[in-house]
C-alpha cells in the first residue's frame, strides 16, 4: 500500500478495473493530489478490438495487452494491486477482496467492464467459447487451427474428413470480424500448408437472430457489410434463433447445422461486481447512473464503461472503447474539481455533467474490407478498402502507450502484404470436442453440407 503518512489528507481513491475506463481514469489522476489503488484481476491490460486478431492468429497476445504495472511505473501516487473485488461496505467505504483484504476510499471508480451473457444456458460456453480475454482467443485460435489439422489427418487416413463449417453464432461487429478473419486464413494464409484438404473449402456462416446484422449501423452499411462478407465467402443468416449448441452441431429449432468450431459472438452482460453495489441495475446488470456518473446517492462512486448504463438525449450511450475512455476521463476530472473545488475551465465547473463525444463507428470485416460510420472531423459512410485502412489507422493510433505499437503495425502489415504464418501457433490440449461426434454425424447427415444460406439485407 503507499505510504499515507506524508499524506494524511489526501484523498484516497480505489480503482476497480484496468480496461480502457480504469486506466484512463488512473492516468488522469497521476498528477492529482491523491492516491490511487488501481486493481485488476489479471495483470495486464487487454486492447479489446483487437482481440479477434489473436483468436486468428495474426497477432500474439503480448502484442495486444501489456502489464497494467509497466503502464503505471512513471506515477509514483498510482499503485497497482492484482486481486479481484468481490463485494462492498457502502456505508463504511470500503471494498472488499478476494484474497480477504479491503481498500477504504474516499472517492470510487468501479470500472470493471461486460462479460458474456448466454441468454441462461451457461452449458453452451465451454462448446461454443466467446471473445473477451487473452485466453478466450488463444482458446479460439486453438479450436480453429485444430479444425484444420485433424481435417488433414482424417483426409490423409479415410480419404474423407467431416465438413469445414465454421458457425458464428451473433452477428455484430465482433461476429463479423470473427467470421471475415476466419474466412481469411482460410483462403488466403493456409491455402499453400496443406497438402491432402483445401483449407479454402472451409465454410463460414454467421447466425443472426434479429433481422440484420451490425444492428447498431445504419442500412446501407449493413447492406455493404453483407455484401462484403459474401465475397469473402461467409454465409449471414438471419432470423435465425439458436435453440440449442451441442459438440459438433447448432440447432435452429428443429434445423441441424454441422459445425466443426461454433463461436459466440451473441450476448453481453454487466460484471457481475454491479450488482454487488446493491443499487438500481438495468436488465443487463449495468448500474444505473445519472450524468455525473454516479449511482443513485452515492456521490463518492462513479461507475464507468460497459458496466455503466448512462443516458444521453433518451438513448444509453453505447459499450464500446471510446465512451469507456471519456468516462474515465471524465470520472478523474471532477474528482480532481470536486477535491480542489475549482469550477472547470468552460466555467460551468462541478455542475458540468458527461458528455459523450461520438466521433463515430467501425466494423472490420476481414483483409480490406470494413464499414465506418464516421460523426467526426466529417459525417460519412465508409466501406471497403478506406474504411478498413481508416479502421487499422485508427485501431494503431490507440495501441499508443504500448511500447511494442511499432513491431504490432510492422507485423500487422507483414503478415497482410505477404499472408506469412503470423502466430498460428496450437497450444494446449490436441482434442476438439465434438469432432468424432460430428465426422459420425456427418456420414448420416442430411443437413450442414454446405451450410444452408439465407440472406435478408434489407
Ligand atoms: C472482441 C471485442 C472487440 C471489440 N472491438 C471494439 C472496437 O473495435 N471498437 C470499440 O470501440 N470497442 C470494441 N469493443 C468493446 C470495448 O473493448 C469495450 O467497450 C471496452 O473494453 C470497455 O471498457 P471497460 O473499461 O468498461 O471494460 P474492460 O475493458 O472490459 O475492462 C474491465 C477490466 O476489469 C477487470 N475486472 C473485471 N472484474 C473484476 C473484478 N471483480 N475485480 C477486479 N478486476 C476486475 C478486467 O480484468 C478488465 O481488465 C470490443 C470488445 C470485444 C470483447
Amino acid at each position: 500500500m503507499a505510504d499515507r503518512s506524508m499524506a494524511a489528507v489526501r484523498k484516497r481513491v480505489v480503482v476497480i478495473g484496468g480496461g480502457f475506463a480504469g486506466m484512463n481514469a488512473a492516468i488522469h489522476m497521476a498528477k492529482l493530489p491523491v492516491d490511487v489503488t488501481l486493481v485488476d484481476r489479471r495483470n495486464h491490460h487487454t486492447f479489446q478490438p483487437l482481440l479477434y486478431q489473436v483468436a486468428l492468429a495474426v497477432l500474439s497476445p503480448a502484442e495486444i495487452a501489456q502489464p497494467i504495472r509497466s503502464i503505471m511505473r512513471d506515477h509514483r501516487n498510482i499503485e497497482v494491486l492484482m486481486d479481484e473485488a468481490t463485494g462492498f461496505d457502502l456505508a463504511g467505504q470500503r471494498v472488499e477482496l478476494k484474497t480477504g483484504a479491503q481498500l477504504e476510499y474516499d472517492y470510487l471508480i468501479l470500472a470493471t467492464g461486460s462479460t458474456h451473457s448466454y441468454f441462461g444456458r451457461d452449458d453452451w460456453a465451454a462448446l461454443a467459447p466467446g471473445l473477451k480475454t487473452i485466453e478466450d482467443a488463444v482458446e479460439i485460435r486453438r479450436r480453429v487451427l485444430l479444425a484444420f489439422e485433424l481435417a488433414e489427418r482424417q483426409m490423409q487416413e479415410h480419404g474423407t474428413h467431416p465438413p469445414l463449417n465454421f458457425v458464428i453464432v451473433g452477428g455484430g461487429p465482433t461476429g463479423v470480424e470473427l467470421a471475415g478473419a476466419i474466412s481469411d486464413i482460410a483462403r488466403l494464409y493456409m491455402a499453400k500448408d496443406f497438402r491432402h484438404i483445401n483449407p479454402a473449402t472451409a465454410h463460414v456462416l454467421i447466425l443472426e437472430g434479429g433481422d440484420h446484422i451490425l444492428a447498431a449501423y445504419p442500412p446501407d452499411l449493413q447492406k455493404k457489410a453483407v455484401e462484403q462478407l459474401q465475397d469473402l465467402g461467409v454465409s449471414v443468416r438471419t432470423g435465425a434463433r439458436v435453440t440449442d449448441i451441442q459438440p459438433g452441431y447448432v440447432m435452429i429449432s428443429d434445423e441441424r447445422l454441422l459445425s466443426a468450431v461454433t463461436l459466440w459472438a451473441a450476448g453481453v452482460q454487466a460484471s457481475p461486481l454491479g450488482k454487488a453495489l446493491g443499487l438500481p441495475v438495468d436488465r443487463r446488470g449495468c448500474v444505473i447512473v445519472d450524468r455525473f456518473l454516479n449511482p443513485q446517492e452515492h456521490p463518492e462512486i462513479f461507475v464507468c464503461g460497459d458496466l455503466a448504463h448512462v443516458e444521453e438525449d433518451g438513448h444509453q450511450v453505447p459499450g464500446v472503447a471510446q465512451p469507456a475512455m471519456q468516462m474515465g476521463t471524465y470520472a478523474a476530472t471532477r474528482i480532481g474539481r470536486l477535491i480542489s473545488g475549482e469550477r472547470g475551465s468552460d466555467g460551468t465547473g462541478l455542475n458540468e455533467p458527461f458528455h459523450y463525444f461520438d466521433k463515430g463507428d467501425m466494423a472490420t470485416i476481414g483483409r480490406k474490407a470494413a464499414i465506418a460510420n464516421i460523426k467526426w472531423p466529417f459525417k460519412g459512410h465508409l466501406s471497403g478498402l478506406f474504411a478498413w485502412l481508416t479502421w487499422l489507422f485508427v485501431h494503431i493510433f490507440f495501441l499508443i502507450g504500448f511500447r511494442n505499437r511499432i513491431a504490432v503495425f510492422r507485423q500487422w502489415a507483414w503478415t497482410y502484404l505477404t499472408f506469412s504464418d503470423g502466430a498460428r501457433l496450437i497450444t494446449g490440449s490436441q482434442e476438439l470436442t465434438g469432432w468424432d461426434e460430428e465426422y459420425h454425424a456427418a456420414q448420416n447427415a442430411t443437413v450442414g453440407t454446405p451450410v444452408n444460406v439465407t440472406t435478408k439485407t434489407s
